[in-house]
């Protein structure tokens, strides 16, 4: 039995045997290009081969005689092969003569390469056939920024075991045969771990290398409460699992008796409690667990799962559907957010030293407005089915606001020369998760209907520290006081210009973050739908002037250690929790 520690992000608790994800088959794309493409595509080809030599060559240099002797023998002989001129040469005459994309022609060359050694008979040069095919599909890995192999057809109940599971293999995994996942890499705010608990599916990240153990058919626990993983349980474990898997069922059922009444705290404050969602079909899991609307619906999801960017109709028939499935409530849709780890397999046109940090959310939209402006008419259309709001992602400040503001008003104006009804007055709002819109926030609350902060991004940015890394993963730290006077900012600006203001970030569904953002002013939260029943449970239980006064408490402290402490008894003292948040 082996027991791992990582990270809760998902609770709940799933016994079941390991699918360990960690075959990588490389679907080639194929495409006609230009007479004009030939060199740019012998340059990709060229770069590919310079970054696969790197990647053997920093094998080759690890020390403390890791390689054994076979082993290094075999990447010697890939470095050389990786180097070879012919390769390149080929490459490049068939390029000439087939004008379709290189990953295509690489196949074809490797393709020719092999049918020639296996017709020489020779043993030896036979299996050199396999090294081919090897450095080839190191090339292709670099070609292609390392498309997965897609988990769709899952057709039995597992546990997911990876090293690093993208948003788009959480998305389109068969979700109903996912008992559980545990990754080594990622953290509490990574996309494939609000997917987990949008789903539903207890999940460990941030596990090391715990995939490096685990074989397929291995028996797994997965304590999404605790943050555990046990490889191999004895039977001892095993029943006490057993046991506390359905005190878990129970505790989350008797939740669910809170779905008719509204979040009011005890002196009679309502709150609005909204789910966050990335694709329709999680309505049904909404509605369960009472949400009063939808207060994000990541919609890159609609465009991550066909591949690529669905017409006008397409995207107008699933925001319909979302609509209508809520009425009368409202449903705020964010335009596309791609980019950072959120991309459309096969389609992201360029690398980027600092994704994170790059051409994503509406700096990508903004130069790309014939994408933009299709999605903006599809939500303008469905405006007119359902209590409708528009909001934009990645705001970092007034003029990329105004800029967006403009697309949307071209956007209503061919909408009205082609005679489609909208809602004239449907309410725009923007995200705060940049700090320097935290920091302009009162400018920015005068152009606006509403903001919703996106604490996910917010803290990722104003700490510095990458989201998606479970080894700084502790400096990720809502409580920080520099996240929670920026937040206090938000909320005070956004009441100063008579707007609402709501958080659609992990934290809004923190139960030990509930009581301090109810003492901040915040108007609404909006979390994945399981976390909905705990917070309103916290909400009812207490005063705005009891949350008044614990925030008075913390912003007067200097370390986010000292306000974790303070804010930890407090809630403890009140409430008993049975998953570790
Ligand atoms: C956020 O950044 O807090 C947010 C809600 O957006 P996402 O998690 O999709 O980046
Ligand atoms: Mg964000």
């Amino acid at each position: 039995m082996k027991v791992a520690q990582g990270i809760a992000v998902s609770p709940g608790i799933a016994i079941g045997r390991a699918f360990l994800f960690s075959e990588e088959k490389l679907a080639v794309p194929s495409y006609e290009i230009s007479p004009g493409q030939v060199s740019y595509e012998l340059e990709r080809f060229n770069t590919a081969v310079d970054k696969a030599t790197r990647d053997v060559e920093s094998l080759l240099s690890q020390e403390g005689g890791e390689l054994g002797d076979a082993e290094r023998k075999l990447l010697e002989s890939h470095r050389l092969m990786l180097t070879d001129p012919e390769l390149a040469s080929q490459v490049g005459k068939e390029l000439q003569s087939r004008k379709r994309n290189v990953e295509w022609v690489l196949v074809e060359v490797v393709k020719a390469l092999t049918q020639k050694l296996a017709a020489t008979g020779d043993e030896y040069l036979r299996e050199r056939a396999s090294d081919i095919h090897d450095i080839a599909n190191r090339i292709l890995r670099h070609l292609m920024y390392r498309k997965r192999v897609s988990l769709e057809s899952l057709d039995e109940q597992v546990i997911l075991v990876a090293h690093n599971l993208l948003p788009s293999d959480g998305i389109s995994m068969n979700k109903q045969m996912v008992l559980g996942i545990a990754a080594d890499f990622g953290g509490k705010t990574s996309h494939v771990a609000i997917l987990a608990r949008s789903f539903e599916i207890p999940t460990v990240l941030g596990l090391s290398e715990l995939a490096a153990h685990v074989h397929s058919g291995d028996q797994l626990i997965v304590d999404g409460n605790r943050g555990v993983v046990i490889v191999q349980p004895d039977d001892e474990t095993l029943r006490e699992y057993v046991r506390s898997r359905e005190a878990w069922q129970k505790h989350e059922l008797q939740l669910l008796n809170l779905n008719e009444l509204k979040a009011e705290t005890r002196d009679g404050k309502l709150i609005l409690l909204e789910a966050n969602i990335e694709i329709p079909e999680e309505i049904d899991s909404v509605l369960a667990h009472g949400a009063d609307g939808i207060g994000l619906y990541r919609s890159e999801f609609l465009f991550i799962v066909p591949k690529r960017f669905p017409a006008e109709e397409e995207q107008l028939a699933a925001y319909l559907r979302v609509l209508e499935s809520m009425k009368p409530r409202e449903v705020t849709i964010r335009t596309l957010d791609l980019g950072g780890d959120k991309i459309i397999p096969g389609v992201r046109p360029v690398e980027e030293s600092n994704p994170i940090l790059g051409w994503r959310a509406v700096r990508f939209c903004l130069s790309r407005p014939e994408i933009f402006k299709t999605q903006l008419r599809a939500l303008l259309r469905a405006s007119v089915h359902g209590n409708l709001k528009i909001m934009f992602p990645m705001i970092s400040g007034v003029e990329e606001l105004e800029s967006t503001l403009e697309v949307l008003e071209q956007a209503k104006q061919e909408l009205r020369r082609e005679g489609h009804p909208f809602d004239e007055e449907i309410p725009v709002g923007i995200m705060i998760e940049v700090p320097s819109a935290a920091f302009t926030s009162d400018i920015l609350a005068k152009k606006v209907s509403f903001f919703s902060i996106g604490t996910n991004d917010l803290i990722q940015y104003t700490i510095a520290v990458d989201r998606e890394n479970e080894r700084i993963a502790y400096l990720y730290e809502p409580f920080h006081p520099g996240v929670l006077r920026l937040i206090r900012m938000v909320i005070d600006s956004a009441h100063a210009g008579g707007i609402p203001v709501g958080m659609c970030g992990e934290m809004a569904g923190d139960p030990y973050a509930a009581v301090i953002l109810l003492g901040l002013g915040l108007d609404e939260f909006s979390m994945s739908a399981i976390g909905i029943p705990e917070i309103k449970r916290i909400i009812r239980s207490v005063t705005v002037s009891e949350a008044e006064e614990l925030v008075g408490t913390i912003m007067e402290m200097k370390s986010y250690r000292e306000i974790d402490a303070c804010v930890r008894t407090w809630m403890e003292e009140r409430f008993d929790f049975i998953a570790a948040y």
